[in-house]
């Protein structure tokens, strides 16, 4: 399995309009510092993981040619608000039919939170029918030739918040990159393969409606993964501790690192 981390960053990715901070600079100059918002993607199985608002960008930059299925982990913008420009790609509006139709997966209380913050859905669903949903929930098991998905609900079923696990010849990778708080059941993941975690707040004195750093370095020496990566990382804390300290926080335990836009993980 290949799969592609397509944006590393955080609900404000990096650059940040209007900002001049030293990472934001470098950014705009070298793409190595850009940094899209949270999603990945399968290439044996077309499989899009969560549709921030620069999908655009990111699958363009990959080349991706097709996406036919886009698991949803929760409702927020940074995670939804690109179906616009992902299904509407895929609408001929000279002969007034879709041109591939995406199958969503989602759960129920997910869809019901979307379909009141980002109403367009019920037009790309019904309408132009660009789109196809499959609900889901936690402890759902689903197949797509020799890749298996489960579901994985931080609060059970009717979770607001969901995780994916995906597996090929027992390698195991977990991708759970944002509002992990609440992640109850993390250590039934133990020894896993591969870990994809959000990084956790660094400036955790300020904000602590999120996961820490420290208490993200807890689960990762809990869950003792073969190879860990750190996504979902803000432009604000690159922007008051820099790449070079995070980094260096990072760096201090074996098997951590931090993703990057581009990144291919091979199972
Ligand atoms: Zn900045
Ligand atoms: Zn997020």
């Amino acid at each position: 399995m290949r799969f592609k981390i397509l944006g590393s960053g955080g609900a404000m990715p990096t650059p940040r309009a209007f900002c001049q901070c030293k990472i934001c600079r470098l950014a705009r100059k070298n793409s190595k510092y850009k940094r899209n918002s949270s999603s990945a993607f399968i290439q044996e199985i077309n499989a899009l993981i969560d549709c921030p608002e620069d999908i655009g960008d990111s699958l363009n930059r990959e080349n991706i040619r097709k996406v036919d299925r886009l698991f949803i982990t929760h409702w927020h913008p940074d995670h939804t608000f690109g179906l616009r420009v992902l299904l509407e790609a895929n609408y001929n509006f000279l002969e007034r039919k879709p041109t591939n139709i995406i199958e969503i997966f989602i759960s129920k209380t997910v869809y019901n939170t979307l379909k009141e913050r980002f109403p367009a859905i019920i037009y790309l669903i019904d309408v132009i029918k660009v789109a196809k949903i499959h609900f889901v929930d936690d402890e759902d098991q689903i197949k797509f030739g020799k890749i298996s998905v489960q579901v994985i609900g931080y609060n059970g079923k009717n979770s607001n918040y969901y995780a994916y696990l995906f597996e090929e010849n027992n390698k195991r990778l977990l991708y759970a990159p944002c509002d992990t708080l609440h992640f109850k059941n993390y250590s039934n993941f133990k020894n896993i393969d591969v870990l994809v975690h959000e990084c956790g707040i660094f400036s955790y004195d300020k904000v602590k409606t999120e996961l820490s750093f420290p208490d993200m370095i807890q689960r990762f020496k809990e869950i003792i993964p073969v190879k860990t990566y750190l996504t979902h990382i803000e432009e604000v804390e690159l922007n008051v501790w820099g790449l070079d300290y995070i980094g260096k926080m990072v760096k201090g335990y074996k098997r951590l690192s931090l993703a990057y836009d581009g990144l291919t993980i091979e199972l």
